[in-house]
């Protein structure tokens, strides 16, 4: 059955039109009055809901019963990661959406590639939010992750990264680090219900200094083994490990 994110309040019972996004999908796949659909407005559950009327671009539908079904992982994972250029960020929200990710803050370091500050930090971070919509249409998942505007590493861990009070990994490629398994098994038995946030590098990796301010933030360096991982395989992999 399609599935559509509508962030509108939703409830048994109600007729409405289609916000613009959701009912051009629906135009698109052509469907017909009497069809079902399932929508979705990110404040918990799903609702069956049915098209009522076709216009030409508008689309009415009926709603029908909730369901209050989440497939959220067990614990909250949250993604801080210099941003990787291209379309390597769109593929990375897609997939950490699909793995359960709670949110991402895109940031800028030393080495990041991609600079970008203003109206275009704003669009970039409206577009990967479609993205990792698009995402929960696609995975079943009925909470949207939250994408955060991009910022700078040392701000973010000044502003936000020291005062996270939760479990704190720092990806790391140097030698002698903890690996992650090790690391979350010692999370594990403190109770494993705790948020949980990565700390992850762009493709150039993190310069020394931005390793320091987050350890002195109190993130714990990790390692995924000895092969160096690209920026977002290595995002993707943490993720995995935990999920
Ligand atoms: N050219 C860079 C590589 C950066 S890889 C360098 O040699 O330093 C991009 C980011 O992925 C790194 O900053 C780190 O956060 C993470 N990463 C890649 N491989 C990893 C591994 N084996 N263990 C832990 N983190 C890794």
């Amino acid at each position: 059955m399609p599935r559509f994110y509508c962030p509108t309040p939703l409830a048994t019972g109600l007729q409405l039109d289609l916000p613009a996004g959701a009912a051009r999908h629906v135009q698109v796949l052509r469907l017909q009055p009497g069809d079902t659909l399932t929508l979705f407005n990110g404040e918990g559950g799903e609702y069956e809901a049915t098209v009522e009327r076709m216009g030409r671009s508008d689309v009415g539908v009926h709603i029908g019963v909730h369901t209050p079904i989440e497939r959220e992982a067990r614990r909250a994972i949250h993604l801080a990661i210099g941003m990787p250029a291209n379309d390597r960020m769109d593929w990375l929200v897609e997939k950490a959406t699909e793995l359960g990710v709670a949110s991402i803050q895109p940031l800028m370091t030393e080495r990041t590639v991609l600079r970008l500050d203003g109206d275009r930090a704003a669009k970039k971070a409206a577009h990967w939010q479609s993205v990792a919509v698009a995402a929960c249409e696609q995975c079943g998942r009925n909470r949207v992750p939250l994408i955060h505007p991009v910022t700078n590493l040392s701000t973010w861990i000044k502003t936000t990264g020291e005062a996270l009070a939760h479990t704190k990994c720092l990806l790391s490629l140097r030698e002698g680090t903890q690996p992650l398994r090790e690391r979350m098994a010692a999370a594990d038995s403190l109770g494993s219900d705790c948020g949980l946030t990565f700390l992850s590098g762009p493709e150039g990796g993190l310069g020394f200094a931005e390793e320091a301010l987050a350890v002195a933030a109190g993130f714990a360096p990790v390692s995924l083994g000895e092969r160096v991982l690209r920026a977002e395989t290595a995002a993707l992999a943490a993720l995995t490990l935990v999920a």
